[in-house]
């Protein structure tokens, strides 16, 4: 469309058709700070393109909708980036007005969070948790390599594997290793591990060739704001972890559609009847080791000749960050983790504690 056609309706206010091409637009816009874009009709989308990309562009102005549009068409309209709709009827004076919007959503917020998957992505998720639940189904007592090869063959390059390089960490790193040697491994360094994790990390690092390791920390304006002392465990442990675990694993996981745990169901707790794969609404979680007993990880170590962490020898049979690590009387047990508190997981495995991250705008959905 040319600039011509662009009308000016103010000195520092442009309207547009909906159908203007967005490079004439953002050309046309310069300098204005209130657009308005008209639709000439309800059933015409192309306003809505429009308006999501101006904003994706910076235009952060005064951005409003004009034509016959519908009161169920407002919801939507906002989420492109409208600050205003000017809904125009034949049969009466323009008015504002939002019902609550429709039921489904079609595109996604321009550059933005939102809590609401879109239609494509709700169909998506569905499809990801039939798969999920059929692979449960046919992976019920298998072996962690008969898991991890089915895994990469469904979910390959799209699956990460999380590992605290703790007690038993090796054993799922070595199997990563050896099926599926290119999948990223996440750790998550909360600053508050023992300095023996650090280094025995690195050992494994070389001793295993790993090649892909992603080390995720937690913000630093996070940090400041909310744990400025570093003493957040000792209030709030359930913060804390969000702070220094769940959010920062929810910022990197929007590349993935799975990812591999070291879970197992002797490790008790919601843990103890974990199934070889599972859906959590949002993402897969592939559990190799889940049907393994405590004999079976120690045979393993055995055979495959895996360094122990150094603090296995003392008695921490589980090991995370050392505020909240003490050592266990049984080899697998979680008794040394968070004890005194009335939890055993720090979060990432809990749903409910993804969606609460995911709405503060650490996650967005793809
Ligand atoms: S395990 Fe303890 S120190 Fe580590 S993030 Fe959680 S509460 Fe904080």
């Amino acid at each position: 469309m040319a600039l011509d056609a662009l009308r000016r309706i103010e000195s520092h206010s442009v309207e547009l058709p909906g159908d203007a091409a967005p490079a004439d637009a953002e050309a046309a816009i310069e300098g204005a700070d209130r657009v308005v874009i008209r639709f000439p009709t309800f059933k015409d989308g192309r306003g809505f393109s429009l308006a999501a990309l101006l904003r994706r562009s910076g235009f952060d102005g005064e951005l409003r909708a004009a034509g016959p549009l519908l009161p169920d068409q407002v919801d939507d309209l906002l989420r492109m980036g409208f600050d205003a709709v000017d809904i125009e009827r034949p049969d009466g004076p323009a008015r504002n007005r939002n019902t609550g919007g429709a039921p489904y959503i079609y595109q996604p917020d321009p550059g933005a969070v939102t809590a609401r998957p879109t239609a494509l992505q709700i169909r998506a998720l569905a499809a990801r948790k039939a798969t999920a639940e059929a692979l449960a189904k046919e992976l019920d007592g298998a072996t962690p390599e008969a898991i991890l090869i089915r895994a990469a063959q469904v979910y390959g390059g799209r699956m990460a594997m999380l590992s605290s390089f703790g007690a038993e960490a090796a054993l799922g790193l070595a199997l990563v290793a050896e099926i599926a040697s290119d999948t990223p491994i996440l750790f998550l360094d909360t600053g508050m591990h023992f300095p023996q994790t650090l280094s025995y990390r690195d050992r494994l690092v070389k001793h295993l060739g790993l090649t892909n390791l992603h080390i995720l920390k937690p913000d630093e304006a996070e940090l400041r704001n909310e744990d400025p002392d570093n003493r957040l465990y000792d209030r709030d442990g359930v913060a804390c972890c969000d702070l220094r675990k769940v959010r920062p694993l929810g910022r990197a996981l929007d590349p993935f559609d799975a990812l591999i745990t070291g879970r197992k169901r002797y490790h008790g707790g919601q843990r103890g009847d974990i199934p070889a794969v599972e859906f959590d609404g949002e993402r897969v979680k592939i559990n190799p080791f889940a049907f393994l007993s405590p004999q079976d990880v120690a045979d393993r170590y055995k055979a495959l000749d895996l360094p122990r962490h150094p603090l296995a020898e003392d008695g921490y049979a589980s090991i995370g960050c050392w505020p909240c690590t003490a050592p266990a009387d049984e080899p697998g047990s979680r008794d040394g983790r968070w004890a005194g508190q009335d939890r055993d997981e720090c979060g990432i495995f809990d749903p409910a504690r993804a969606e609460r991250a995911k709405r503060a705008g650490a996650v967005r959905l793809i």
